[in-house]
């Protein structure tokens, strides 16, 4: 560096080629506009735009920066004009003007000729400035701040015993140095120095900038942190005052909400709360301890760090007993032997959720309570597992009502299981939905098998046309079925079942399913047959017999069944359900040998009240034409097989021809006798 050099920068500035860029600094919640920081460039008439790192320390070194410092200051000023008023103007201060007491005076001056208030001004200090002389840097630092103005320290984490200045100086804001932001991304250490300065300033009251933020997952992080504002390129390059109303209309036009609304919900921010960190953690305290769950957290080394009120309600302790306490002290050795698996794992970033525990309360030991119990591994901002959220949810009672809703399932399943019948359900279109294990153990086929159509691989191939036909009309009419149909079952015989099915509708009185039983009948079906098939032989004999035969139910002698016979001696169709009684109905009757005397009355009727054989017994019936004719009638009960009369049998003998033949046989034998008795 040259003496010329000097010369150089004194003509530049007295020639107002040093100028302040302006570069946006942005609320990160919001993604609101708050201020811009002045930047020295100097427009150099051959070498063009030069950067301040090229000639700031020359300034420094020549003593020419109070006059870079006052002709910036009063550019910066008179650019303010154009910035709404709420927002501030960042200025750098170097090393050397820490030791001119007569800064905050200039300062103040140029401040007053362009009407700026101070209150607008913040002034950036780099740590690297405050080395050694400190006691000077502190008066003119306080005095900066009585003015109204703010101070910032600047490129924190990059000097010496920043600590110690944040201690000396009345700082309101501290800058994250951009080479920790910009490299979040990818070092781990980056974000870790990055967190222990956002929580540095935050616990020191101090609003913390973040510079260098290059992009939205930066910004994300940031937020997340607990962050306030940010500066980089993510939101702007440093402008000439020129281009100063273009930046700000962009910013302030482009409505910040997309941006303060993506980076809530896409990062990974726990809770998108609107308020200050402090509040922030007050209502987060609220919530722990309001929430009707048992919380804590246990560190690495599984001692309690934080317990909330209902956990420690839970395990009938002081919140405070918890705290620094390992695990094992507070559930005992034998349930902590019971959890540490699931917390080692935790530990290794395993989650576990809603495992169900029960333990007696320890208020009332008879009684037991049951927990879903939750294990969440914690990650720092790097990701990795510093120690494990459990949460506790008391659901006894929602068990309880579950234990009895399960109980009385249990009785509805066992009555289920007690019916005959299999209940099935379809769709309303006629596709199986649901198949009772009882119909995988009948026919062989599995759930999967039988559904939709499946189901019918099992019927009979001559029942398949007419059982589709019905089903299929049932499922276009909505018409409650009935049908029955053969089924394979799993040994390979043919059994007959019964399928019945209703639709339930909804209310508009659209079929929303279709519920369904099936019955084994084939007991009865056979039985069925087999009667049908005696029924036949019976009808066979009955219709060849050469006397009439009705057979009547008991008590009251309903006809159940009788013989063409019957009718053409009776002369009368006998049909069920006539009572038998309409046809037995005669004038005279006399048993032969004439010892039954004259009974008239039916015999059926007789046999089966007396549960004894009635007759043969002969009639002379009267037939609706007037005429009559002689009958012989004898009766049996039929018992069933608990020897209990069920009917009875009435045979019918037409006798009239061999009556009158005989009637005829006595009046010749009586004219005979007369004739005897007047030749005598
Ligand atoms: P600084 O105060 O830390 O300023 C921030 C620097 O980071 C600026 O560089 C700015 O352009 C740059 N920057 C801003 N956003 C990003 C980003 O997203 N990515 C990257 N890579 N860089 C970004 P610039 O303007 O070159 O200033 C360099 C340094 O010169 C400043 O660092 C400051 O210490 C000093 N300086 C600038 N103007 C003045 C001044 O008027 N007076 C004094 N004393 N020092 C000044
Ligand atoms: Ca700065
Ligand atoms: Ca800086």
């Amino acid at each position: 560096m040259a003496a010329d050099d000097a010369n150089d920068l004194r003509r530049a500035l007295e020639n107002n080629e040093i100028v302040p860029y302006f570069q946006p600094l942005v609320e990160l919640r919001t993604g609101l506009l708050s201020g811009f920081e002045a930047l020295a460039r100097w427009q150099h008439p051959q070498r063009g735009l030069i950067q301040p790192n090229e000639f700031i320390p020359l300034a420094e070194k020549s003593g020419l920066h109070g006059l870079l410092t006052g002709k910036l200051l009063s550019a910066v000023f008179a650019a303010a004009k154009d910035i709404p008023h709420h927002l501030t103007l960042s200025v750098n201060i170097s090393l050397t003007q820490l030791t001119d007491l007569s800064l905050p005076k200039h300062i103040c001056f140029a401040a007053e000729h362009a009407n700026f208030p101070l209150q607008r001004l913040i002034l950036e200090i780099t740590e690297s400035a405050l080395v050694g002389n400190t006691e000077y840097a502190a008066r003119i630092a306080t005095e900066l701040k009585e003015q109204g103005s703010r101070l910032a320290l600047d490129d924190f984490g990059t000097g010496y015993s920043s600590l110690r200045h944040l201690q000396l100086l009345p700082f309101d804001e501290l800058k994250i140095d951009a080479s920790f932001v910009r490299s979040m991304t990818h070092t781990r250490e980056s974000r870790k120095i990055a967190a222990a300065i956002v929580g540095l300033g935050n616990s020191l009251n101090l609003t913390t900038v973040a510079e260098g933020v290059e992009s939205q997952i930066i910004a994300d992080m940031l937020l997340w942190l607990g962050c306030d504002i940010g500066q980089g390129w993510l939101y702007g390059r440093p402008v000439p005052p020129e281009q100063l109303s273009e930046a700000l209309a962009e910013r302030l036009n482009s409505s910040p909400a997309p941006i303060s609304s993506r980076s809530v919900a896409e990062s990974s921010l726990p809770l998108g709360f609107e308020a200050l960190p402090t509040q922030r953690l007050a209502q987060l305290n609220a919530i722990y301890d309001g929430v009707p769950v048992g919380l804590c957290f246990l560190d690495r080394n599984l001692r309690y760090v934080s317990v909330n009120k209902r956990l420690a309600e839970i395990h009938n302790l002081p919140v405070a007993s918890h705290l620094g306490r390992h695990i094992s002290e507070i559930l005992g050795e034998e349930k902590f032997k019971y959890w540490e698996p699931y917390l080692q794992n935790s530990l290794k970033g395993e989650r576990f959720s809603e495992i169900e525990a029960r333990c007696p309360d320890p208020r009332h030991p008879d009684i037991m309570r049951t927990f879903l119990v939750s294990y969440e591994p914690a990650r720092d901002e790097v990701d990795e597992v510093i120690g494990v959220s459990i949460s506790f949810v008391d659901i006894t009672s929602r068990k309880r009502v579950e234990e009895a809703l399960a109980e009385s399932e249990d009785h509805y399943r066992h009555a289920v299981e007690l019916n005959p019948q299999i209940p099935w359900n379809a769709e309303p279109d006629g596709m199986i939905l649901d198949a009772s294990l009882r119909w995988e153990t009948l026919t062989g086929l599995s759930k999967e098998e039988s559904l939709g159509t499946g189901w019918i691989r099992a019927i009979h191939p001559d029942d398949v046309t007419p059982t589709l036909r019905a089903w299929e009309k049932a499922t276009r009419t909505g018409e409650p079925v009935d049908m029955q149909y053969r089924l394979r079952c799993v040994d390979g015989v043919w059994r007959w079942m019964r399928a019945r099915a209703s639709p339930r509708r909804d209310e508009d009185g659209k079929i929303i399913r279709w519920y369904g039983t099936l019955e084994d009948i084939d007991g009865h079906k056979k039985a069925e047959e087999a009667l049908r098939r005696s029924e036949a032989r019976l009808q066979a004999i009955f219709d060849v017999v050469p006397f009439g035969l009705v057979i009547a139910d008991a008590p009251d002698g309903r006809v159940v069944m009788s013989n063409p016979r019957a009718e053409d001696i009776l002369r009368s169709v006998v049909a069920p359900p006539t009572l038998i009684d309409d046809y037995c109905r005669v004038s005279q009757s006399n048993a032969p040998g004439g010892t039954d005397g004259h009974q008239p009355g039916n015999p059926l009727a007789k046999a089966i009240m007396d549960g004894r054989t009635v007759g043969p017994r002969e009639c002379l019936r009267y037939h609706d034409d007037g005429t009559s004719a002689w009958v012989s009638l004898s009766a049996v009960p039929v018992f069933d097989h608990d020897g209990k009369v069920s009917g009875g049998v009435i045979t019918i003998q037409d006798i009239d021809e061999e009556k009158r033949e005989m009637e005829r046989l006595a009046e010749l034998a009586s004219d005979l006798r007369n004739k005897l008795a007047t030749h005598r």
